[in-house]
């Protein structure tokens, strides 16, 4: 098959480079740092104002982490009784991933903010809106690129779809958003899962087991999507597409590795597929993918 042997030479190549990073702590932090953090996030066009407000009023307890001697990572909590968990794969995948692409100053130079909430992804309360789904953004200010993360769930996962944003690797990114957003998320999902195998030891073999897992479930998903009020939020048809991306992997994968101009998204299979669930799913059911670590 054609997709595997391509993903084992993205994995063997990144497991090559990762373990590498080289992370140091500053001592304390800048005025001038505080206030890019600040206006940063509240300048974040994913983020709800709800959430924008509590963030502001609550999260002040700011740790900073440099990667590579380029990244700045400042993770930050409500009160320092939560570890910093994730931070050190953070910076390891970032390291990695900056390596396997490439990356090199001064577009290396980018900071990170990560805001360590338990805030799930939810289908309640409906119609949806980003508060119910969105995690993170990338956006530019005073010339620098930065990444706001806001949910720890998924966090190693948004970490990924964010970093192909933030380095332009989304090449194929067009006027169809929905169309853009769902091919980045469907290579942040197999670039996560072959992470995840890097980060706990697992073989290449494992592969095809948690992609197929993850890809059930994603179908299990539109299932139950049939039924939700979408209100003004446009982006059914982005986890549509994900999914009928994933299912033609195959095409995906050459897309990718070739660096096509287009690929025809066809969401016939996955229709005929979800017509036979029944709409029993709901019950259990999150906006995650499976396949997830670090939440
Ligand atoms: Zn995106």
């Amino acid at each position: 098959m054609a997709f595997l042997e391509y993903w084992k030479h993205e994995y063997e190549a990144l497991n090559d480079v990762y373990d590498d990073a080289v992370i140091t702590e500053p001592d304390g932090l800048t005025v001038a740092e505080l206030e890019f953090v600040r206006r940063g996030t509240q300048a974040s066009p994913f983020l709800h104002k709800d959430y924008k407000q509590i963030l502001k009023r609550d999260y002040h307890n700011i740790s900073k982490l440099v990667i590579d001697d380029a990244v700045e990572l400042y993770v930050i909590r409500k009160d320092n009784t939560q570890t910093l968990g994730c931070a050190a794969d953070i910076a390891q995948r970032v390291s990695a991933f900056l390596k396997h692409f490439k990356i090199q100053a001064p577009q290396k130079k980018f900071r990170l903010i990560i805001y360590l909430t338990d805030w799930k992804k939810s289908l309640e309360p409906q119609p949806l809106t980003v508060k119910n789904i969105n995690s993170g953004s990338t956006g530019t200010l005073n010339d620098i690129r930065y990444i706001v993360i806001w949910r720890c769930e998924e966090i190693c996962k948004v970490l990924v779809h964010e970093l192909i944003h933030c380095f332009g690797l989304d090449y194929y990114r067009t006027a169809d958003i929905v169309k853009s957003e769902a091919i980045t998320e469907a290579l942040a999902e197999i670039y996560h899962i072959i992470f995840t195998l890097i980060e706990s030891d697992e073989p290449f073999e494992k592969f095809i087991h948690y992609f197929k897992l993850n890809l059930q479930y994603g179908i299990d998903m539109c299932a139950v999507l049939q039924d939700v009020d979408w209100g003004k939020a446009n982006i059914k048809g982005y986890f549509i597409d994900r999914v009928a991306l994933l299912i033609d992997v195959d095409k995906l994968t050459k897309f990718w590795n070739n660096k096509s101009k287009t690929i025809e998204v066809s969401d016939a299979k996955l229709m005929k597929t979800i017509a036979r669930t029944d709409g029993k799913l709901k019950k259990n059911m999150t906006l995650r993918m499976y396949y997830t670590n670090n939440d």
